[in-house]
């Protein structure tokens, strides 16, 4: 499991988990209380998972319970609560925990079909519409460029749409996406400080899930939360 924390001015702080091969397999559809169990060894509060569909939808935690909210079909969730925690659950594609400095938290399932979607910036405009403060961003491990062999069509118009950075070659030098790249610029382009990049490749590094790589049907899980103290 990798860790990252950073503290609010508000005395209180945002953690996020990154789960790796050892801490098992994230993904919905398995033997629920299994599933439950490896959630709460990572982090012991409600999840907030979604079933994800690489569009824009964001959802957003009120003051509802959470099982009204839990499986909904979208890509990001945002809440201010803190007795949550909002999780993600990926193989190649981008993690990403966003968070305001007075408190407000998303969690975003970024690959390439939801990056082209607009999903980070569904999941920012909701983020200014709760919280008048700087936004933040802690991105996951995702599948790197050197291994993600993308076709052409599809590279040109993600080329057009963000600028040619995300055009890149894999180590035997077919075309390939850079999908971090595209991340990385429409944070920028929406204002977001980026604090921190985990660059490991989910399919050149085996302690990952990969499904790109090895075909795999287990995932990791990002999850983040906010801590009161
Ligand atoms: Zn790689």
């Amino acid at each position: 499991m990798r860790f990252f924390d950073r503290a609010l001015d508000n005395g209180r702080s945002i953690r996020v988990r990154t789960t790796d091969r050892s801490d098992g397999d994230f993904a919905i559809g398995g033997v629920a209380l299994e599933l439950e169990d490896r959630r709460r060894h990572v982090i012991d509060r409600p999840w907030l998972w979604l079933h994800q569909v690489h569009g824009a939808e964001v959802v957003v935690l009120d003051d509802r319970a959470i099982d009204f909210v839990c499986g909904a079909s979208a890509d990001a969730s945002v809440t201010g609560r803190t007795d949550v925690a909002l999780s993600i659950q990926t193989a190649d594609c981008v993690p990403i925990a966003l968070w305001s400095d007075d408190g407000v938290i998303a969690a975003v399932h970024a690959g390439w079909r939801g990056l082209e979607a607009g999903v980070i910036e569904t999941a920012v405009t909701e983020l200014r519409s709760q919280s008048a403060g700087s936004l933040y961003a802690f991105v996951g491990p995702s599948i790197g460029p050197e291994c993600y062999e993308f076709g052409d069509a599809d590279l040109d118009r993600l080329v057009n749409r963000f600028g040619n950075e995300v055009r890149s070659e894999t180590t035997d030098g077919r075309p390939a996406l850079d999908v971090r790249s595209g991340v990385r610029l429409e944070l920028a382009r929406l204002g977001v400080v980026l604090e921190s990049e985990d660059i490991d490749c989910t399919a050149c590094n085996e302690q990952l899930f990969s499904h790109r790589a090895r075909a795999e049907t287990q995932r990791q899980a990002m999850v983040v939360w906010i801590e009161e103290s």
